[in-house]
């Protein structure tokens, strides 16, 4: 059998398209008036391939089983080069926790290039890990273990349930160990090193543009703007092949209403990204860098899994709209010099305003099991859902599954009470003033369902289709992290496989539908994650 990297070869899109970074040598540095950097990954000890995402790898026109090709490894850590590869890293800055950061760029991310993959669709392949690159700045360039487990578990989770995410093709182990401070409480330790070689159309982010706009640098600001539209928003282009400030407008459009859905979508599981910034906001709306996220369990608006963001609270579930469209702000500041019209800018941050309200209205309604959405009746049956949900410790994905089990016909509130009652923490909290009001909800819940015209059964079905049952709970998550630690890859394949299938009944698996248990309420990574990867 050939190997892969005799099948697989890539093209270089962006690097044969873009302007490189005249120095070519190592170093940290300032990177003026260029796109990207060309690099090398660095060597590593011992490449081992921990875990392989056989669907991608097939679209890609690499086997599906990893074992077809043993030196699938060493070409996914880097140390081997895919035919037509021209490794690049790219210069971005961003806007982080609300002020600007200066040039960031890809300090540990290495391109390898572009191939259309069986749909035709082009697709970039992004080794995450794989040493430094002239924007590691201060840091190393590796990663380790722990985060990139995280990532490549939740990103294909994410995908599998319908959100627009990067994905995740291969997760190996470097055989280097690598020094993080976890707790930044001064006590480093060695941890085992991983690459994840991910996998987009582009890793392009508003941080691309914004780096432009600050260096005055209009040019090439244009040229990659130029650039994403003809690859990636090519229905946008004007049939005389020439852009224009409206081709730019329209684009930009596009790109409030791609990220406002890629936020209900947030809503809807329970994603918590933890780390908005705008460096971290992809250009085609796709949830990018895993990094301190975290799954809302119980349901709290001002809940944040990010250590760093504890005080502020800026990225907290409940707030991540509002910083989707601060973000979008600063990229609109940003392409100004290509759109020239500050009105429609506003106007388009207005757009996504609209498209988010609809958009989380109706996600709400299919949560819910309502037909459509009435504004009439649930805007207040919804507001008064989730004050309900507030009231007591009562997780987000259990109790959306389990209200899908409540009859529309009926009213024994005991047995309602007992449908719901796998989503409660603290059983102490369903209190007579807590049972009454949910009473009363339940009743308005049942009228307005009677208004839809649907059976308990179809309504159900309906409901399971937007409510998943399983996902990344973020103890779920650790429990794989420790293991692989231990040299125990089987929970990392078993929660790849469970999370394949997250809105279908999975009996063998009831226990990975359940709520957090108590031991990880305050268990760091299990609750509470730091920035440190
Ligand atoms: P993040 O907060 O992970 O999105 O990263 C912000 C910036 O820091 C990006 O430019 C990253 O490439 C860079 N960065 C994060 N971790 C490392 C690392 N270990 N080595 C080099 N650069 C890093
Ligand atoms: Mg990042």
């Amino acid at each position: 059998m050939a190997a892969s990297h005799d099948r697989l070869v890539l093209e270089p899109h962006f690097t044969g398209q873009l302007r490189a970074d005249a120095i070519e040598a190592p170093g940290t540095r300032q990177v003026r008036s260029a796109h990207f950097s060309r690099v090398a990954p660095t060597r590593v000890s011992a490449p081992e391939l921990l875990a392989w995402t056989a669907d991608l790898a097939s679209s890609l026109g690499l086997p599906t089983d990893p074992s077809a090709d043993p030196g699938l490894a060493a070409l996914l850590a880097g140390q081997e080069l895919f035919p037509g590869s021209a490794p690049y890293a790219m210069c971005y800055g961003g806007h982080q926790f609300g002020h600007w950061a200066g040039q960031l760029g890809d300090g540990r991310a290495i391109n390898l290039g572009e191939r259309r993959d069986a749909n035709g669709v082009l697709q970039t392949l992004q080794l995450k890990g794989a040493g430094p690159t002239p924007y590691s700045r201060s840091a190393d360039g590796w990663a380790v273990l722990r985060s990139s487990i995280r990532e490549f578990l939740c990103s294909e989770a994410m995908f599998h349930l319908g959100v627009p995410t990067t994905r995740a093709l291969s997760l190996v182990h470097t055989g280097d160990a690598v020094l993080r401070d976890m707790f930044y409480d001064g006590n480093a330790r060695h941890e085992p090193g991983a690459v994840v070689c991910r996998v987009a159309p582009s890793f392009v982010r508003f941080g691309n543009f914004e780096i432009f706009a600050a260096r005055n640098e209009v040019a090439p600001m244009r040229e990659l703007a130029d650039y994403v539209i003809r690859e990636h928003f090519a229905h946008l282009l004007p049939a005389s092949g020439t852009l224009s400030n409206s081709t730019y407008l329209a684009w930009f459009r596009e790109v409030c209403e791609r990220t406002a859905q890629m936020l209900v979508h947030w809503s809807r599981v329970g994603f918590v990204h933890g780390v908005m910034n705008t460096d971290n906001m992809s250009i085609l709306g796709l949830t990018i860098d895993y990094g301190p996220y975290g799954w809302l369990e119980d349901y709290d608006p001002s809940w944040t899994p990010n250590t760093t963001d504890a005080g502020g609270r800026r990225y907290a579930f409940g707030n991540q709209a509002q910083i989707g469209l601060w973000n979008l702000l600063k990229l609109a500041n940003a392409i100004l010099p290509l759109v020239e019209d500050v009105e429609a800018l506003q106007e388009a941050l207005g757009f996504f305003s609209e498209i988010y309200d609809r958009g989380w209205e109706t996600m709400m309604a299919a949560k819910l099991g309502l037909g459509s959405w009435v504004e009439s009746t649930d805007s207040a049956l919804t507001a008064e859902w989730l004050q309900i949900l507030g009231l007591a410790e009562t997780d987000w994905t259990l109790v959306h599954r389990r209200l899908a089990q409540v009859p529309i016909a009926g009213g024994d509130f005991e047995s309602d009470l007992a449908t719901l009652a796998p989503a409660y923490y603290r059983s102490e909290q369903c209190t007579p003033a807590y049972r009454e009001r949910l009473k009363t909800w339940l009743a308005a819940y049942r009228q307005r369902l009677r208004a839809d015209d649907r059976s308990s059964a179809e309504r159900r079905q309906a409901m399971d289709r937007v409510n998943p049952k399983y996902v990344l709970r973020n103890y779920l998550a650790q429990l794989a992290i420790d293991a692989a630690e231990q040299g125990d890859r089987v929970p990392i394949e078993r929660l790849q496989a469970l999370l394949r299938d997250p809105y279908g009944e999975q009996p063998d698996q009831e226990s990975y539908a359940a709520r957090r248990p108590d031991w990880a309420r305050n268990r760091a990574g299990c609750s509470m994650l730091s920035c440190s990867s």
